[in-house]
């Protein structure tokens, strides 16, 4: 027991040591106010509030599907509708993913759940970590805590009820980073998620325990660095507009 601990204190000490001379390397390359040092990118944000910046790749602007397929063997074209600025799930005719794969990545989505059906879809990093979609307004009967808008599902309850009645628009911003695994697929770090669904915070840098599973704990299966964006069909009509996303890496 004793050797344990020493053991795991040795290995704190190692990663502060770590952290500290990379950071202390990056702090010692740049002098304060250092006119050398390179500006940032320049990146145009969108005209309002939600309107995608210039660096984006945008995933979905309401005119077709081109950038997405059934997230299935077949990869087919998706049997979605789309109709004014959004589209709609065709429930039952399955999931869809991107064709384009990410890491780490800032996302914007819109989404409306309907009110007549729980309204249950999600948002899928990766094709394995679930950002949950339903209709949680008002907190109904039927919802576990880790199973409503805006938790990781299974993982985190989202910090907050932030949800707007069945019907309205919704804003999912989020900033994800991929887990790392080293070359033999063992967990390096985990993958984080922070969330804001209509501007108010609700999963803050939260550490993602494992690929999302229905009713019991999360575990990891090292995958490769980028993968689709998935949309869930869970069978109910639940609509997005306004999709886009900005690689990380
Ligand atoms: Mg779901």
């Amino acid at each position: 027991m004793k050797a344990r601990k020493s053991l795991s204190q040795f290995g704190w000490v190692a990663l502060g040591l770590m952290l500290t001379t990379s950071v202390g390397a990056e702090e010692k390359q740049w002098k304060v106010h250092d006119k050398d040092r390179p500006l940032p990118k320049e990146v145009a944000p969108g005209a309002k509030p939600g309107d995608p910046p210039s660096d984006a790749v945008v995933l979905f602007d309401g005119k077709d599907l081109s950038k997405w397929e059934i997230a299935d063997a077949s990869g087919g074209a998706p049997k979605w509708k789309i109709e004014g600025d959004a589209m709609t799930t065709a429930p039952r005719s399955g999931s869809i993913r991107t064709k384009q794969s990410f890491g780490d990545c800032q996302l914007h989505i819109e989404w409306k759940v309907d009110g007549k059906t729980h309204g249950n879809s999600g948002v899928f990093f990766m094709d394995q970590y679930e950002l949950q979609i339903f209709d949680s307004y008002k907190s109904k009967q039927w919802i576990y805590a880790d199973g409503m808008a805006g938790s990781l599902y299974g993982q985190h309850p989202p910090l907050v009820n932030a949800c707007r009645p069945p019907g309205q628009w919704e804003t999912f911003d989020v900033i994800f980073q991929r887990p790392r695994f080293d070359k033999d697929g063992k967990l390096l770090s985990p993958g984080r998620v922070t969330a804001l669904q209509n501007g108010v915070l609700v999963l803050n840098h939260a550490d993602i325990k494992g690929f999302t599973v229905h009713g019991k704990e999360a575990a990891y299966r090292p995958h490769a660095d980028k993968m689709p964006l998935q949309l869930q069909d869970h069978g109910n009509p639940v609509s997005f507009r306004n999709i886009w996303i900005r690689p990380l890496e």
